[in-house]
């Protein structure tokens, strides 16, 4: 008889991202604070003969470029099992976008695979298995707020932080390759380090005193310098967030999404009427402290 889990798995944003140095392996050494948010894809996964993916978005694969497949790919190579999974991914975090869609897939298909085959892989060992599936994948697995160092994979929990109402946007059918990103930034930066503007302490002490005018005035991201030059649309999102009343706006990850924390719930709405447009995407989020959920 089959048996099946269903799981929810939430996007991130990127509070922080700085660049610090290229690595021998050609990855990127970054210091980047990490924060859940209450946006999740479910997926559902059925104990089946092989592996098969479905989705319901047109831009993700259903083959092995699936990186929820490749998860239980190294789900059946820890365990030494041979049967699959069917794995059915209801999509709601935009594709490309900077919010870790696809690693907060992987890491459902971790969490669920673990309960599914009764494995009893802790947390941590879920985690160390994510490494080996892409940066942001360890951080979905428990999610919340973290502080991640290395590739983003080495991770410092921090104090939650949720509960803070956000606006996210997205201009439709615009997606950024985070590879381009990192590549573009080397390309212009290699080496020669620019002059930071961030200041990672001030961040961090806010965080720890949920001090939300000290954190919206030290959210900081590298990756904009590249990003926003090539796609103006970004720029334009996050002056309309800011002059739309959000208290700190910033573009996610390698973009294009943009959030903007708020106040309180009434600032957050009349943020996202003011912002709303017919070719952008938007929601009104929390942060969160959850990373992958059991439904059922
Ligand atoms: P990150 O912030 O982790 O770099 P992202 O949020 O910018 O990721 P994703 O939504 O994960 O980007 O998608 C990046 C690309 O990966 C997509 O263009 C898609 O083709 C591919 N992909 C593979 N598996 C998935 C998946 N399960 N969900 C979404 N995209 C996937």
């Amino acid at each position: 008889m089959s048996k099946a889990i269903t799981l929810q798995c939430f996007a991130k944003i990127n509070l922080f991202l700085e660049i610090v140095g290229l690595r021998p392996d050609r990855f990127h050494e970054v210091v980047m604070v990490l924060q859940s948010i209450d946006l999740a894809d479910t997926v559902q996964i059925t104990t089946h003969r092989e592996i098969a993916i479905r989705c319901d978005h047109t831009q993700v694969p259903t083959n092995e470029e699936n990186i929820a497949y490749q998860a239980a790919q190294v789900m059946q190579k820890a365990l030494g099992r041979k049967d699959g999974a069917l794995i059915e991914i209801g999509k709601k975090i935009p594709v490309a976008a900077g919010l870790a869609g696809g690693s907060a897939n992987a890491a459902a298909v971790l969490v669920g695979l673990n309960l599914l085959w009764d494995a009893g892989l802790t947390v941590r060992e879920l985690e160390k298995l994510a490494q080996a599936l892409g940066s942001d994948v360890p951080f979905c697995v428990d999610g919340g707020t973290s502080l991640a160092v290395g590739r983003g994979e080495i991770l410092s929990p921090l104090l939650s932080f949720k509960g803070i109402p956000l606006v996210l946007a997205k201009t439709q059918n615009l997606g950024i390759s985070t590879a381009w990103a990192y590549k573009t930034y080397r390309e212009q930066y290699g080496e020669a380090k620019p002059v930071h503007a961030s200041n990672l302490p001030i961040l961090l002490s806010g965080l720890v005193h949920h001090d939300l005018a000290r954190i919206t005035k030290h959210l900081y991201n590298d990756l904009e310098r590249v990003v926003l030059p090539e796609h103006p649309a970004v720029a334009y999102l996050k002056q309309r967030m800011s002059e739309a009343g959000a208290s700190g706006v910033m573009m996610s990850g390698s973009g294009p999404s943009v959030f903007g924390l708020c106040a309180n719930e009434n600032q957050a709405r009349s943020v996202l009427s003011k912002i709303s447009q017919e070719d952008q995407e938007q929601f009104l989020c929390h942060t969160s402290d959850a990373g992958v959920v059991v439904c059922s």
